[in-house]
Parts: C-alpha cells; structure tokens; sequence
C-alpha cells in the first residue's frame, strides 16, 4: 500500500483506535456484537483501505468520499436507494466512528489532512455531516 503499511498492519492500528472507544466493547476488552465478525468495519476493511489506496489529497473529505463509495457501495446493509438502517439506528462502527478511522489512517500515512470547517456531528460527535453522505 502507498501507507507504507500491509493491510494487517493498517487494521491493527485501526482497531486500536476504534475498537477501544466502541460502545460495543466489553469490560474484558473483548467485542460484545453477538457475532463480532458482522462489524461492517472491519468485514469490509479490505475495502476500506483500498479506499485509502485509491486516494492521493491532503483533503480529508476525499478519503472519507471514496471510504463510503467504496465500502457503503458495496455493503449488504445498504438499500438501493443508498440509504443504511444501520447507519440511521447508529449500529454501524463505520459510520458511528468515521472520523476516528480517519485518524488512525492519519497515523498510518503520517500525513496531517486539511479540516476545513469539518462539521462533525451526532452521537459522541462523530458522525459524518450529512451532506457529505454518499
Ligand atoms: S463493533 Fe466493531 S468497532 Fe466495535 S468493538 Fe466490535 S469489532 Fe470493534
Ligand atoms: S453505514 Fe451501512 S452501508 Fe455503510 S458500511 Fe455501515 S452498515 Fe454498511
């Protein structure tokens, strides 16, 4: 990957800066989805860092434009009408906790993105503004 990093290595740091604030989590540490490999996240994270891989900006809106292109695109959850019940019931780590993926791609790239007037809202202030939903 242009990261410099494998894909193993980019969903480890993904997952430790995700994983540990997710209200999923457990007291043990551990996922408490019933079915913890149903977490869009990361069974999609190939898709998610092939997202990244096809980005070259310092512009922050384009990773998170090719990240729902790509993985939302391509998600079961979503309808054809491109809407998501999970994303609305805030069920979805990927939407739910965007913007901390961001960070943690930042940290794999070494790259600091341009914010401008980032407008992040909903639970735990960290959802997408809606108006870059895609
Ligand atoms: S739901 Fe996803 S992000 Fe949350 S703890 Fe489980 S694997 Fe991690
Ligand atoms: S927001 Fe919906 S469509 Fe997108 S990854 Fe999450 S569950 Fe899938």
């Amino acid at each position: 990957m242009p990261t410099g990093r494998s894909l193993a290595e980019l969903e480890s740091i993904v997952r430790n800066w995700v994983c540990g604030v997710c209200s999923e989590r457990t007291v043990d540490g551990s996922c408490g989805l019933e079915k913890p490999s149903s977490c869009a996240l990361f069974q999609l994270f190939p898709q998610v860092a092939e997202a990244i891989e096809s980005v070259t900006s310092d512009d922050i809106y384009d990773y998170i434009g090719a990240i729902r292109r790509n993985v939302c695109g391509m998600c079961l959850e979503q309808s054809p009408d491109g809407s998501c019940e999970a994303r609305q019931q805030v069920r979805c780590a990927l939407d739910a906790y965007l913007l901390l993926v961001v960070d943690a791609i930042e940290e794999a790239t070494g790259k600091v993105f341009q914010r401008p007037a980032l407008g992040f809202s909903g639970q735990a202030g960290l959802r997408i503004r809606p108006e870059i939903r895609l």
